[in-house]
This record gives structure tokens, C-alpha cells and sequence, in this order.
């Protein structure tokens, strides 16, 4: 029975996760880290009713939903195949499309699988919500969209994105990356640059103890200069000579980047501007997590059970931007 699943190896996880038994108890603890609490009369003990995913309180007899407030709220597909789908969508560097999991899983149609797949993204999407990026900062715009249209800033039929990585020095004074959040915005304007700024963590609120986004580092594009100004943010600017300085001058915004394009166009073969986003956090999720690889899944069942569902109908009335 898995208690806490740390590995990264598919005939490990085959193991611990054999059953819908072992999913569920797995789950359980995710759920109620700290151990169940009865949110009725406080008691700890209770149940577990396998087959309606309940707790039922020893004390007075109240009913506690497993999955109520989690991305499984209602689901009628066995946590099994759930469990194998977000464990290849943690570990898969380059992700892992729809129609491969609707196959190897075994599920109906494609539109369920797809649906799965988003709210796993939603979760991932929600967790790093929550983190913003401190001290000096790369940054970036990008398009993504079909080949063949003209590349550059203000083209057509292409989604603009903005990357950041944050940057910190290591033992030996090397910079190194840290956390990177990519967005879908209207444009490369001052505005949107600043919207996403504030977003990253310099806005107005300063909550004790927060560590603040100081400056941004960047090729020198005149909305990068405003928006640094409005934000009262440093800004360096790095001289592009030629389009391969950018992989050496903003090399982790680069490499963000061309991962999330290879993702997009490789494995799910391109996507819509409206879903773009949620495909631009998966990636972000991934990187941000490169050194916790062996716990990278118990980390994101745990985000799977603290974030509420989504629906289809929810998903695909979303405007894109
Ligand atoms: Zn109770």
C-alpha cells in the first residue's frame, strides 16, 4: 500500500498503485495529510466507504467527501486510470498527448480524456499561481501560433506570450534559474508587460516578509523600458547583435520557450489560442519542479486535491485572453 509515492520508475509505480484500493487510500492521505478531521464534530476517527469515496465519522456518523472541492469531484472514470494519466503528465518532459492516453488507457472518447487532461492542467495552473518571482528576473516576449505565418512583434495569427525566469547566483556565483510563469497577453504593450509584472510580484500589495521582483532583464524593447519605469523596477538591458545572442544573452527565457514550443507542436501536434494557456502553465509546472523529481507526483495529486474542478462547458466558453 503506498503511503507516500516517491520514485520516478514505471514498474515502481505499477506497483504501489495496482488497484483502485491503493489509489484511493493514497488519495486519502493526500487529502487529510494531517489525518481526518470530521469537519462535523471534530472527531478522528472514521471510515472509509470505498465505494461512494466517503468518510464516515465514527462519532456522528456524518458523511465526508473524498473528492468533494478536488479535480475528481464527480468523476465516474476509476481513479486508476486517473492516477496513470497525472503520472505521465508529471514525469513526461515533453508532456503527453490526449489521444496516446486515451489508448493506452482505454477511455471511450476523446473528449473525456481531453477533459481529464485539463483539469490535471488547471491544478498545475493553480498551484503556481501562488508563487511569484524575486530579485532579478529574465523576461521575454514570444509568438505562438501556425508555421508559416510571418514571425516578429505585431504579426497576425499568432498568440503573443511573455516568459519570465527568475534568476539567483549559486555557491560558485553562477546564475542560475529559478521559477519560470509564462502568459498568453493581448500584446507586447507597456500595459500588458506591466500587468505581468505585477503578477510575477511587484505590485502594490507588499506582505510582510515577501520577497519582491527588484529587476527584469531584457533586450531593450521600449515596452520592456516603460513598463520597468511605471513598475519602478530595474531594468538591464542586453544588446542583441544578431537573433542567436538571445540564446546566450536570455538563455533560460530561451530555453523555457523552445520547450514549450516543442511540447505544443510535437506532442499535442499545435493547439488553440484558447487552450494555449493552460498548456503554457503545464510546461512551467514541470520546470519549476526539475529538482523534485522523485516527489513530483505526490506533489501534484496533492495540488489535483486542493483546487476545484472544472467542466467542459466551463472550459470551452473560456474567452482566451
Ligand atoms: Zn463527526
Amino acid at each position: 500500500m503506498a503511503r507516500r509515492y516517491e520514485g520516478r520508475g514505471l514498474l515502481g509505480f505499477q506497483k504501489a498503485f495496482a488497484t483502485e484500493e491503493a489509489c484511493l487510500d493514497h488519495l486519502r492521505r493526500m487529502r487529510w495529510s494531517d489525518g481526518f478531521v470530521c469537519p462535523r464534530c471534530g472527531h478522528d476517527e472514521a471510515w472509509l466507504i470505498r465505494t461512494r469515496k466517503v468518510m464516515d465519522c465514527k462519532k456522528c456518523r456524518a458523511k465526508t467527501s473524498l473528492t468533494a472541492g478536488t479535480i475528481f469531484h464527480k468523476t465516474r472514470m476509476p481513479l486508476l486510470k486517473w492516477y496513470w494519466l497525472i503520472y505521465r503528465m508529471a514525469t513526461d518532459k515533453v508532456g503527453t498527448s490526449v489521444s496516446e492516453m486515451q489508448r493506452l488507457l482505454e477511455i471511450r472518447d476523446y473528449k473525456t480524456a481531453w477533459l481529464m487532461a485539463h483539469k490535471v492542467r488547471k491544478a498545475m495552473a493553480d498551484r503556481d499561481a501562488r508563487y511569484t518571482l524575486a530579485g532579478l528576473v529574465e523576461l521575454d516576449d514570444s509568438f505562438f501560433g501556425p508555421p508559416g505565418h510571418t514571425p516578429g512583434r505585431g504579426s497576425e495569427h499568432k498568440s503573443t506570450v511573455l516568459c519570465a525566469v527568475s534568476l539567483y547566483r549559486d555557491d560558485k556565483g553562477k546564475e542560475k534559474p529559478g521559477f519560470a510563469h509564462m502568459r498568453v497577453v493581448k500584446d507586447a504593450s507597456a500595459n500588458s508587460i506591466g500587468d505581468f509584472l505585477d503578477r510575477l510580484g511587484c505590485g502594490p500589495e507588499t506582505e510582510e516578509g515577501r520577497e519582491l521582483l527588484e529587476a527584469i532583464r531584457t533586450d531593450g524593447w521600449k515596452s520592456y523600458a516603460k513598463a520597468a519605469k511605471d513598475k519602478e523596477v530595474g531594468h538591464y538591458r542586453v544588446v542583441l547583435r544578431k537573433p542567436v545572442d538571445a540564446g546566450r544573452l536570455l538563455p533560460w527565457v530561451h530555453r523555457v520557450i523552445s520547450n514549450a514550443k516543442a511540447v505544443i507542436r510535437g506532442t499535442h501536434r499545435g493547439v488553440s489560442e484558447k487552450h494555449l494557456q493552460s498548456y503554457l502553465s503545464e510546461v512551467c509546472y514541470r520546470f519549476n519542479r526539475r529538482f523534485w523529481e522523485r516527489e513530483i507526483f505526490d506533489r501534484l495529486i496533492s495540488a489535483c486535491v486542493s483546487t476545484e474542478t472544472v467542466t467542459y462547458g466551463q472550459l470551452v466558453d473560456q474567452k482566451s485572453l
